[in-house]
């Protein structure tokens, strides 16, 4: 498993990242909240510290859930409960006290990791109405017939298809396809959504939610 440390005290980040590479998985470590929010799409569990250079940890936690699902598990000094309740409910996986043990630091991150490849959604074929996206094949059709996406219409749309019915914010969108939820310029990715609109049989299917993102939905004739 892919791990990324967000700890700017130097001695603590080595001696996580060595404790984790001992167990067997691989790790990055990141000083600043910024750099996580940039760099997180590169890990599969993230181990987050609360107080940071640049942020704090909970407003990295609040905005990396809103682009992503990826196991975190909070590790800080701060134990008031205030803060243990603020954490767990914006979506931490697990919340840890430091000083901890490696042993149970490292049962933990196994057990956040079961869990959550428990909760994985299958990969394979996205149907919405007459539309088919394969995700493994990265082919996606409309009344069978191919659509002919370029690679970031096709990011696009699986996005979408995958949540079909429900709106997809600009955020998450620009995070799937350019890493960045927060890209100053995201007029890309109005060049992205037209192109596609324009493969499709009926545009319409992708709904403009104003000022909140865009959804996708089979057309009930
Ligand atoms: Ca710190």
């Amino acid at each position: 498993m892919q791990l990324m440390v967000v700890e700017d005290d130097d001695a603590v980040a080595a001696a996580l990242v060595d404790a984790v590479q001992a167990a067997g998985h691989e790790a990055c470590r990141v000083v600043r909240g910024t750099d996580a929010l940039l760099q997180h799409q590169r890990a599969q569990l993230i181990l987050l510290d609360l107080g940071l250079p640049d942020m704090d940890g909970l407003e990295v936690l609040r905005k990396l859930r809103q682009v992503t699902e990826v196991p975190i598990v909070i590790l800080t000094a701060r134990n008031d409960e205030r803060s243990v309740v603020r954490g767990l409910r914006q979506g931490a996986d697990d919340y840890l006290v430091k000083p901890i043990g490696l042993a149970v630091l490292l049962a933990r991150i196994d057990a956040v990791a079961r869990r959550s490849k428990a909760a994985a959604p299958d990969t394979g074929i996205v149907s919405v109405g007459d539309l088919q996206v394969d995700t493994g094949k990265r082919e996606a059709t409309q009344a069978g017939r191919e659509l002919g996406l370029t690679a970031k219409e096709f990011d696009l749309l699986a996005l979408l298809a995958q949540h079909a019915g429900s709106v997809v914010t600009r955020e998450q969108i620009l995070d799937s396809l350019w890493g960045d939820a927060f890209m100053a310029v995201s007029r890309s990715l109005d060049v992205h959504l037209t192109g596609l609109r324009a493969k499709l049989d009926r545009p319409g299917m992708i709904v403009n939610v104003r000022g909140v993102g865009y959804r996708i939905e089979a057309v009930i004739e």
